[in-house]
């Protein structure tokens, strides 16, 4: 398969290109990334080179841009990872969020359709656009329930607004124009590569740095946590055997208050790393909440495991343990990142999904 990856310099994006073209899933590659200061080409390092990878640096708002990529690349499928997808980003300043996750979707849906409907027999019928969205659509729960697929859409932070307008405008194109549509609306990532401004993150590079720990509220908001390869699993599963038309929610069957998450964190460097200072847990510092902060997201994926047989191979355990290794042996990727982030937090950003 020849695959159009949106946004594949990013956190997930990168994970999904490196599974692809190291594991030679595809026989072809193209990364079209805008490399917002989310998007960073040194996560595609070992992909460089390799036969069948390439890169464009482009807009996906920029119409005329996806048509040539469509028609230079003409891949079998398109997955569409590009946005902005940082909520403390969207609260402080919503344009860039309407601009890519809405502008930008219908942008690339229109030069996706172009393209489709020039394709003839088993091309035109295998052509597949598989959207990666967020459970941050639907909402806030309460203590109990899950989102599933059928589960009303209630966005309440300018992000997920986008996400959401975005996701109404992928299942029109199927429903109007007969475009083979996928989607996914998936929880929480966490994992190596990801942006220093995240919690996960964020909070292994302060905990490291001896550094406080912020936390919003009283670290009460809950969150369902996936490992990235496991997220990688379910896209590739989703474009091969998903049936187009067909949403499908992506969980890690990991629920965490955010305080749990970042005491995990503590203990785990504890053990690793010890600080001669004393047990990190030290650091946590609770912070003013987020406006509109959602209290729960909790996602039940057993479509997915009942159609095409996914599930998460990683615990929540096992995963952190991962992840925290990897940001301990890999300083080169993170220490150039780290100003930036600092810049936002003076920006009055905050960490946290
Ligand atoms: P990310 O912010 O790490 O990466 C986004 C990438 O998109 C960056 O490389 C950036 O340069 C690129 N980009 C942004 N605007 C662009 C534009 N206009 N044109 C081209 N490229 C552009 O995001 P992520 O965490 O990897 O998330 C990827 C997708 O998965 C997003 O659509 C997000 O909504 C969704 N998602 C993320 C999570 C999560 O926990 N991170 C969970 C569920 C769904």
């Amino acid at each position: 398969m020849r695959i159009l990856v949106t946004g594949g310099a990013g956190f997930i994006g990168s994970a999904l290109v490196r599974r692809l073209v190291l594991d030679q899933v595809a026989e072809a590659v193209l990364v079209v990334d805008k490399l917002t200061y989310a998007g960073e080409r040194r996560s595609l390092r070992d992909c460089e080179g390799k036969p069948g990878f390439g890169f464009l640096q482009a807009d996906i708002a920029d119409a005329e841009a996806m048509a040539k990529a469509m028609a230079d690349f003409r891949p079998d499928a398109v997955m569409h990872l590009a946005a902005e997808s940082h909520v403390d980003r969207s609260i402080a300043g919503a344009a860039p969020f309407v601009q890519t996750n809405l502008v930008g979707t219908f942008v690339l849906l229109e030069a996706a359709r172009a393209y489709w409907l020039g394709l003839e027999g088993a091309a035109k019928e295998n052509f597949r656009f598989l959207h990666i969205s967020t459970d941050e659509v639907f909402g806030s729960l309460g203590a109990t329930g899950y989102f599933t697929e059928t589960t009303p859409y209630s966005p309440r932070s300018p992000y997920s607004a986008t996400k959401a307008g975005s996701d109404h405008l992928v299942a029109a194109w199927h429903e109007t124009y007969g475009l083979p549509t996928l989607m996914t609306n998936c929880s929480n990532n966490y994992g190596p590569f990801h942006f220093p401004e995240k919690l996960i993150p964020l909070t292994i590079l302060n905990a490291l740095e001896g550094k406080p720990l912020p936390v919003y509220g009283k670290g009460e908001n809950v969150r369902d946590w996936l490992f990235v390869d496991d997220h990688v699993t379910a896209l590739i599963a989703v474009l091969q055997r998903g049936k187009p038309g067909q949403t499908y929610n992506v969980g890690g069957n990991s629920e965490r208050r955010n305080i749990e998450v970042v005491e995990a964190i503590c203990d785990t460097l504890d053990r690793l790393r010890p600080d001669a200072a004393g047990p990190r847990r030290r650091l946590i510092s609770f912070v003013t909440d987020r406006p509109g902060h959602d209290a729960r997201y909790a996602i039940d994926a057993s479509k997915l495991k009942a159609e095409l047989g996914w599930e998460p191979s990683e615990t929540f355990a096992t995963g952190l343990e991962k992840t925290i290794a990897w940001y301990l042996e890999n300083d080169w990727w993170w220490q150039p990142l780290r100003e930036r982030v600092y810049s936002g937090e003076r920006l009055g950003l905050l960490p946290a999904k």
